[in-house]
């Protein structure tokens, strides 16, 4: 799949404009920032790619595929997935718990039928199982993986939300302020990992406050300001454009 696009998306709440006629792409095999001050309307785009709104007019396309207007549902399948501004996480079921739900999009059995413990779906449970230890294991998580969810440290559970993500396989993966919450250690050692993810092919969109890191890790840059896109390009001439700088001073 070539990209995730957005042609003149809008969106707007009671009136006011949160999206205005966003066009921009997050090409495969790269990892595409999205910055701007709180209110700029980041996350309404996250929501509106993934399906969880409606956009008011405009087109997303993934790849050749028109999805503007299919079930979040569909959308996963079609390979996207996201983490939320909000961790949201199962508190009470085990990390690893947290992550055989997440595999769900490529269950032959039902996610159901998972849950009721029926035996036809034991064998799949075992696979699921396996690949969720290695992805445990990736993001040197493998000892937390009994342990309730909601236990976890902040920057803990938003590495559970991560691989729970990364789960379903995904071609596209949003990320709404990963990093929120983490020192510069942990921040760096999911850099790396993003950068690998890129490299194997996902088209990632990172939404991020830390300029720093958007600069470091990022290929593009987009800016949103009160829903308009001000600027987009590479990190370097995007942090140096004086709109940009206005546009995070000014607020
Ligand atoms: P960001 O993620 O850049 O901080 P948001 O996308 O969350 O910004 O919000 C953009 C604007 O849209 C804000 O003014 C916010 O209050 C408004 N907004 C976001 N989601 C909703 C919603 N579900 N209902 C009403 N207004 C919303
Ligand atoms: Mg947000």
């Amino acid at each position: 799949m070539s990209s995730l696009s957005l042609d003149r998306v809008s969106k707007s709440f009671g009136g006011v404009l949160a999206v205005d006629n966003v066009t921009l792409s997050v090409p495969a095999a790269a990892i595409t920032g999205l910055i701007g001050p709180n209110g700029a309307g980041k996350s309404t785009v996250v929501n509106l790619v993934t399906g969880m709104l409606e956009v008011l007019s405009g087109v997303i396309q993934m790849g050749e595929v028109d999805i503007t207007r299919l079930a979040p549902h569909r959308i996963s399948r079609l390979g996207m997935a996201r983490t939320f501004q909000n961790i949201r996480l199962l508190n009470s079921a085990s990390v690893l718990e947290n992550l055989v739900v997440g595999f769900h999009r490529h269950e032959q059995s039902g996610l159901m039928a998972n849950i009721l413990g029926l035996p036809s779906v034991s064998r799949e449970r075992r696979d699921l199982v396996a690949k969720a230890h290695a992805l445990l294991k990736r993001f040197d998580m493998e000892r937390f993986a009994q342990l309730p969810a909601g236990e976890l440290s902040y920057g803990h559970q938003r590495r559970v939300e991560m691989m729970r993500a990364l789960a379903s396989d995904p071609q596209f993966l949003l990320l709404d302020e990963p990093i929120a919450g983490m020192n510069d250690v942990e921040a760096r050692q999911l850099g790396v990992i993003y950068k690998e993810l890129a490299a194997a092919g996902i088209g990632i969109l990172l939404i991020e406050h830390n300029v720093g890191f958007v600069a470091e890790y990022c290929d593009t840059i987009h800016v949103l300001n009160t829903g308009r896109l001000i600027a987009a390009g590479a990190p370097r001439e995007v942090l140096s454009n004086p709109e940009v700088i206005e546009a995070y001073l000014g607020s």
